[in-house]
């Protein structure tokens, strides 16, 4: 049990190329590993000599987690009488704006250290390298036991994000990025930790001081008045296959413009010792291009009541391509809206994906429904897409296109589809990924399906939802060890019991929370504390 908890390095789906590669040749593999481990050994080494300091307290065994603005590392504690202490390093990527950093550490010190958010126990900085050392939840990978979680532990694993998420949204923090990686488990011990705070937000009246630095400067950064010449339109359309013929002969999304600033900021040491910042625009689309066939068209644009608000649009500059799936020079030549964007396009909430730039604590209590869907599906990760687009296309396929249509308009967004998806039935659709025949509540036949691994939509499925559901084959149920891979990289189904485990009574409540966290509509969308008290949870206490 012990060996096979956690040190992994960061999401599967980050790394799935590697992951999905065959090692037919176990020398390759042996050499690959080391050539990783030489890796970890240089920046490990790399970390003391940054940061002297931590060679004082701390044997950093191990890196733990990379990603775009961390990497985290897994060290123990010297000074401590006794039993070594297990801490979490995290080194921040010295290009971190100044008042990011704080504000992640305030989120840390202020509103973490109980109700499952993580706390802080030291800091450190050398110039612009900055470590948080917190204390060490060993933790399970999400896809590894996705499939052997009994249906009383999805529960537990539930209320208990939900209490982090609680605690969090009192303080006015939007996490901004609730997702598996960011919530750790462990099974065994039955404890959860909510970190990084790396993209965290406020609400208009937070009780991080620092939050409220971070959302102007975020908006500083990215605003088209300041200096970054970055136009785009605000109409964005899709096409493709299953798109009637007419809208299939335009322009497709190919030919749109729509770049959006990642403004990053390097610090710099200035003679009298003080942090400079030097800023510069990255256009990430250049990098993470548009996807190339979609079923749905489908677009966005903020409908009039919102560009009255919405400073960047003009109210009364009409176009011509309203209703089409093309991009008018009009509309090409409007500027950027400014709403946050942070978090991964999977666990994004409506009011996100289409730019609404009132977003409120609303939005992680979406990404906790993606995560329950999971949960109830067996799939991870449930939507997989690269750009807003498509995240909002594989929404529709699940919740309806008209109503997603109208949830839209009441945060002044206005969505074009090509056609009309009806919504699903939450619990057929879980019954169904999961491999539950839904009339004899048994596990359906052992036959090959998707794992666990296998998101219910991917970017080589096409949009059709009655396209992915019906094609989706009996699903994978925990007996099959078919999927088995030998690579180490996850995706794993290996329990050896086929018990139901619960799976086979999913009671109806579960399906009414989920239906209430995937609300369209932020403003009647659950919180956190209605959640706890949601009769899901009936006999399980704070
Ligand atoms: P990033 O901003 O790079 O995503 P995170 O704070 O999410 O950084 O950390 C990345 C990964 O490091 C996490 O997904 C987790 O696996 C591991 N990690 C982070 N903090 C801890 C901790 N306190 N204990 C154990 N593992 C941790
Ligand atoms: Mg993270
Ligand atoms: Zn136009």
């Amino acid at each position: 049990m012990e060996a096979s908890l956690g040190i992994r390095m960061d999401e599967p789906m980050a790394f799935s190329p590697q992951c999905d590669q065959v090692q037919a040749d176990g020398s390759l593999k042996k050499h690959e590993q080391n050539f990783k481990l030489s890796g970890v050994k240089k920046d490990i080494e790399k970390l003391y000599e940054a940061v002297p300091q931590l060679g004082n307290l701390f044997k950093i065994k191990d890196k733990i987690g990379e990603g775009t603005f961390s990497s985290v590392y897994l060290a123990t504690a010297q000074l401590q009488v006794g039993p070594e202490e297990k801490i979490a390093l995290k080194h921040l990527i010295p290009t971190s704006h100044p008042i990011r950093i704080a504000a992640e550490l305030q989120c840390l010190t202020v509103a973490g250290g109980q109700d499952n958010v993580m706390g802080v126990k030291y800091c450190f900085r050398k110039n612009d390298h900055v470590v948080i050392a917190m204390p060490y939840l060993e933790h399970e990978s999400f896809l590894d036991i996705l499939n052997s979680l009994s249906f009383q532990e999805v529960r537990e694993y539930m209320f208990n994000l939900f209490r982090a998420l609680k605690r969090i949204h009192q303080f006015g923090i939007v996490h901004r990025d609730v997702k598996p990686s960011n919530f750790l488990y462990n099974r065994r011990l039955k404890k959860y930790a909510l970190v990084d705070f790396g993209l965290a937000q406020g609400t208009h009246d937070t009780k991080i001081e620092l939050l409220k630095l971070v959302h102007s400067e975020a908006q500083q950064e990215s605003c088209p008045q300041n200096k970054s010449h970055v136009i785009t339109g605000n109409k964005i359309s899709l096409s493709g296959p299953a798109a009637p013929k007419e809208l299939d002969q335009q322009p497709t999304v190919k030919t749109v413009k729509r770049p959006y600033t990642n403004a990053q900021s390097q610090i710099k040491q200035g003679k009298d010792g003080k942090l400079m910042k030097q800023s510069k625009t990255v256009d990430v689309l250049s990098r993470k291009l548009a996807p190339k066939k979609k079923a749905i068209s489908s677009k966005v644009m903020t409908s009039g009541v919102m560009r009255k608000t919405a400073s960047s649009c003009p109210a009364s500059l009409t176009c011509d391509c309203y209703a089409t799936d093309k991009v008018c020079s009009i509309c090409l030549s409007r500027r950027q809206q400014v709403a946050p964007r942070a978090g991964t396009p999977g666990f994004r909430a409506p009011e996100v994906l289409t730019k609404c730039p009132n977003q409120t604590t609303a939005i992680d209590m979406w990404s906790a429904g993606v995560i329950f869907l999971s949960l109830l599906s067996g799939r991870y990760p449930f939507y997989k897409a690269s750009d807003d687009l498509t995240a909002l296309a594989q929404i529709m396929t699940i919740r309806g296109s008209r109503e997603t249509i109208q949830a839209a308009k009441t945060f002044g967004k206005s969505i074009l589809c090509s056609k009309e998806i009806p919504a699903q039935d939450l619990r057929k659709l879980c019954e169904k990924l999961r491999g539950i025949d839904s009339n004899t509540l048994t596990l359906t036949s052992d036959v090959q399906g998707p794992a666990a691994r296998d998101p219910a939509f991917s970017e080589k499925t096409d949009h059709n939802v009655s396209h992915v559901i019906q094609q989706t084959p009996e699903a994978q149920h925990p007996g099959n060890s078919l999927h088995k891979d030998n690579n180490g990289c996850g995706g794993s189904l290996n329990t050896d019991t086929i018990s139901l485990e619960g799976w086979n009574e999913v009671p109806d409540e579960a399906y009414d929370l989920l239906d209430k966290l995937l609300d369209l509509n932020p403003a009647s969308r659950i919180t956190a504390e209605e959640a706890l008290l949601h009769p899901f949870f009936k006999d399980m206490s704070l």
